[in-house]
């Protein structure tokens, strides 16, 4: 029996439940092994009894979103954790989110961005595809000039990642799996507007480096499909774990599973070989 799925506003958006009914980006990449992900943490969170350790990182992403959507004197006044709560610098934003107010000061000061940046704020859209319910929400909405950005701090821009799994080395945008998140939120508008058309996807990063560096990027039309065949080839084993259909399998590899992880086969040396 199909139960009414919930209605997503910004303040349910992240809820458990709405996780439950709906997949995002996010919780795809979460289960799977070749972006970070374990099937086995994925429905111990969706169960509610495991939740990320990652609370800084979420924090500062929310900051950053917040300033995007004009809402930061807000979100301050509403997280006292991200002020000082002791030794000389009491009541003084800590460190990070100090300087995240540097990063701001960059992006504020590049035309480009600020034009990347406009339109819409946060908006949320919900479509089928795959035969569930995707939900996503866009940092800038632009639809008049058939975009939509996002918004992101990262480390660096040029540090290369290596991916296990392919033995080849990778950008930021493969390792965080920007393309894919990008190309879903193209499909998602796409479906739940009724278009033709996607919309041409940008992405705007700035660094958390001393010395802040930024850039624009976008995600051109011949490249969404190969972004999209990732999930086409993940989304029906994500599907039948999610669902109960079948049994997660454990990472080895996350904090959930490291808690209480016995080795179960002793491996020859060469097996921990990179290439
Ligand atoms: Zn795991």
């Amino acid at each position: 029996m199909m139960t009414d799925l919930l209605k997503l506003t910004r303040d349910n958006y992240f809820s458990l439940e709405a996780q439950r009914q709906y997949m995002s980006v996010s919780q795809f990449k979460g289960f799977l092994p070749s972006y970070g992900g374990c099937e086995a943490q994925s429905m111990a969170k969706l169960a509610g009894e495991w939740e990320d350790s990652q609370k800084t990182a979420f924090d500062e992403g929310h900051f950053l979103h917040a300033w995007n959507e004009g809402t930061l004197p807000d979100f301050k006044a509403n997280n006292p954790s991200i002020y000082s709560s002791q030794g000389p610098t009491k009541g003084q934003l800590k460190a990070n989110f100090k300087h995240l107010t540097k990063l701001i000061e960059v992006l504020e000061n590049d035309p480009k961005v600020m034009n990347a940046l406009a339109g819409e704020k946060e908006v949320i859209m919900t479509a089928s595809f795959h035969g569930i319910k995707w939900k996503i929400m866009i940092d800038s909405y632009n639809p008049e000039k058939a975009t939509f950005s996002d918004l992101k701090g990262l480390q660096s821009i040029d540090k290369t990642f290596w991916n296990k799994e392919s033995r080849a080395p990778e950008s930021f945008i493969q390792h965080y799996g920007y393309d894919i998140q990008m190309a879903v939120y193209a499909e998602i508008e796409r479906r739940a507007t009724n278009n033709k058309e996607w919309l041409l996807p940008h992405l705007v990063v700035v660094t958390k480096e001393t010395v802040p560096d930024h850039d624009i990027a976008f995600l051109s039309h011949e490249n969404i499909p190969r972004a999209l065949n990732i999930v086409a080839n993940n989304i029906e084993r994500v599907k039948a774990v999610k669902s109960g259909l079948v049994q997660p399998v454990r990472c080895e590899k996350c904090d959930y599973c490291k808690l209480d992880k016995k080795v179960m086969r002793i491996k020859e040396f060469s097996e921990f070989e990179l290439y």
